[in-house]
């Protein structure tokens, strides 16, 4: 099912963010041409939330940082029509989705992020030409929606994934593995269906690790923008920004031609309009430091070290007798190692959870919590499970031995050792804990790849079920989705019928305007074919210029209905080529699944049938069949 489908269907399901209806009515009314901006006025004005928080916005230093103004009818002028538009759309659903079922999403941590690159967006916006910053702020503002979208949907299933803690591009292809569509993909079906323009969903459906080929300028522009936008957002919310991304938003900076003094001001200036519209929506936002303060703080903290070699092991000595950890302390620290002590159980346990140890060599006999105890509950806690424990023996019996062994300690050593025996089994210890680095170190490398070779695929799959020149599913795609529609039919005793397209005299417009302008003609008719279908006709492009309309839940009636629609909008459109007008016309048979029919194939057939018909009898006609042979 490709993602618009399943857009579809989730969208039938009355889940998926709605924006308000006074926003609903401004949508409507601006996509009216006979609606003028004082209509468009007197709707906002019907709502005060909405309409203070416009004036707002008209008056923020963000859009004017010196006139005044009082009224809404001023500020959609000086603010545009289109920006009230989006605007609307962008506060009502902001303020309708603070909250949610989804008990592991974070809502206003999502909005708080959200508006920081909304902010960040528009101040962007302003350093490439011909963006609309206003609608950037937009964009920015709901750019991950389908997140929330999907949380709403599936509360529990994505409450599950988000405990797991993936990386972004792992929780990319989690998404579409298992809900068929991913929160990228999922906000840019959610523009489309807002009306938003194409260049912002395609934009928006975007991930940065996308391959950017064959896509238009300010679809281009729009997910620079968003990119750069969201990884300030990231700094913003971060206690303390990662050095890579601070890094990584330098350098794309530089592609935007700003100076890194200049970048620091742009921050900075994104901060405080963050903090202050977060106050305005109630959003949380957080105190951040100047950026170059930030860059301050990373530059003083001690660079990760190159490898694990270099990386001191913390050990943690737990005893109840001073001379033990005196002496064993002295011995480690002699050894290059960093030590914390504990005399008892609860303070070890403490010192264990703050400073994450990576070994524990504790006594076995204490009072209140015995080293067994302690090695039960350092085992059944999250932050010390992986903990190497070696525990200090006297003169125990067999059973406790076991008994301390099922506790979950790694290793013994008998009191009393030499300084040569502990030396050699830390160092064995050590061993097990470079081991557990290199696994996890490993796993998250293949995460990675794993994800990436995911999206490849999905690349893949897309490419190999789309015809390059259309972008319509092609001939193999198209069959995939009969087999899918025949079964259906059978199964709810519904009506089914497809329709073949073949474009008339195609040969002649090769022969006098060129192979080029027929490739253009091609893709203007797929065009047509696709705004006139209904949702859930598929339209397929299965040979050079022939189209299979796959028409589910349609009666031969239906379909003729639809088969002629697009007979008319073809003979009535006007190709402009070269200062050439062109003009054309499609012949179609239309043919009807009857439970006889072998398969899919055997009505495709039977529409083939009709359509030679239609050629016979002078082409630029609608011809049906509805028998069985
Ligand atoms: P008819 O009304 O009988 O269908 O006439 P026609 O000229 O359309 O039919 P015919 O099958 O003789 O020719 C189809 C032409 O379509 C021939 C081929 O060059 C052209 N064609 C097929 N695929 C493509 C394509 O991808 N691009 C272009 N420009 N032309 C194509
Ligand atoms: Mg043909
Ligand atoms: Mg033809």
């Amino acid at each position: 099912m490709d993602k618009s489908e399943v857009f579809e269907r989730l969208n039938n399901t009355g889940t998926m963010p709605t924006p308000s209806r006074v926003a609903l009515e401004i949508m409507r009314l601006s996509r009216d041409n006979a609606s003028s901006m004082q209509d468009i006025a007197e709707v906002v004005e019907t709502d005060p939330a909405l309409s203070s928080k416009l004036l707002q916005y008209a008056n923020s230093a963000l859009v004017s940082p010196v006139t005044h103004i009082a009224s809404i009818p001023k500020a959609t002028v000086q603010l545009g029509m289109k920006t009230v538009v989006n605007l609307a759309l962008g506060f009502s659903l902001l303020s309708q989705n603070k909250n949610g079922i989804c008990k592991d999403f974070a809502y206003q941590t999502f909005w708080s992020y959200s508006l920081a690159r909304a902010i960040a967006s528009r101040s962007l916006a302003q350093f490439e030409n011909g963006l609309e910053p206003d609608e950037l702020f937009v964009c920015g503002l709901l750019s991950n929606i389908g997140s929330l979208a999907l949380a709403s949907h599936y509360p529990e299933e994505y409450s599950l994934i988000f405990s797991e803690k993936l990386n972004r591009a792992a929780l990319l292809s989690r998404e579409k593995e298992q809900f068929g569509i991913d929160h990228l993909e999922l906000s840019g079906e959610l523009f489309k269906s807002w009306g938003l323009p194409d260049y912002y969903s395609e934009a928006v459906s975007l991930s940065e690790d996308d391959v950017l080929n064959n896509l238009g300028d300010n679809t281009l522009k729009v997910h620079k923008v968003l990119i750069l936008a969201g990884l300030v957002a990231e700094i913003c919310m971060l206690e303390m920004p990662l050095h890579d991304k601070i890094t990584s938003a330098e350098e794309r900076a530089r592609s935007f031609d700003l100076e890194e003094s200049d970048f620091a001001d742009i921050f900075n200036t994104i901060v405080e309009n963050w903090q202050r519209w977060g106050h305005i929506f109630q959003v949380p936002t957080k105190e951040c430091p100047l950026f170059q303060q930030i860059k301050e703080l990373q530059d003083e903290r001690p660079s990760q070290p190159e490898s694990d070699q270099d990386e001191h092991i913390k050990i943690l000595l737990v005893d109840d007798d001073p001379m033990t950890i005196l002496n064993l302390s002295n011995l480690l620290q002699n050894k290059g190692k960093e030590v914390f002590t504990a005399e008892n159980g609860e303070d070890a346990l403490r010192i264990a959870i703050e400073n994450e140890p990576h070994m524990v060599i504790t006594d076995w006999r204490m009072p209140k919590i015995s080293g067994i105890e302690l090695c039960r509950i350092l085992r059944n806690t999250s932050i010390t499970q992986h903990i190497y424990i070696i525990m200090l023996t006297g003169r125990e019996s067999d059973e406790e031995m076991v008994e301390a062994l099922e506790s979950g300690a790694d290793d013994f050593i008998n009191k009393p050792f030499t300084p040569s025996v502990l030396t050699a089994r830390i160092a064995s210890g050590e061993r097990i804990i470079r081991y557990q680095q290199m696994i996890y170190r490993d796993r998250e490398v293949i995460q990675k790849y794993a994800a990436r070779l995911a999206s490849a695929n999905r690349k893949l799959q897309t490419m190999a079920m789309t015809d390059a020149l259309t972008g319509l599913p092609n001939r193999r795609s198209a069959l995939a989705r009969l087999k899918d529609v025949v079964a259906e039919a059978n199964r709810h005793d519904e009506p089914l019928s497809c329709i073949m397209i073949d474009i008339d005299h195609f040969k002649y417009i090769n022969d006098s305007h060129g192979h080029d302008i027929g490739d253009s003609v091609l893709k203007k008719i797929s065009d047509l074919f696709s705004s006139n279908a209904r949702s859930y006709d598929m339209v397929s492009r299965i040979g050079g210029e022939e189209f299979l309309v796959i028409c589910a839940r349609s009666t031969l009636e239906e379909s003729r209905h639809l088969a002629e629609r697009l007979r008319v909008a073809v003979e009535k459109m006007k190709i402009i080529e070269n200062e050439e007008m062109i003009t054309t016309t499609i012949s179609l048979g239309v043919g009807v699944w009857h439970e006889a029919m072998r398969d899919g194939e055997a009505m495709i057939k039977s529409a083939d049938r009709a359509l030679y018909k239609a050629k016979q009898l002078g082409r630029n006609r609608v011809e049906v069949e509805d028998s069985l042979d």
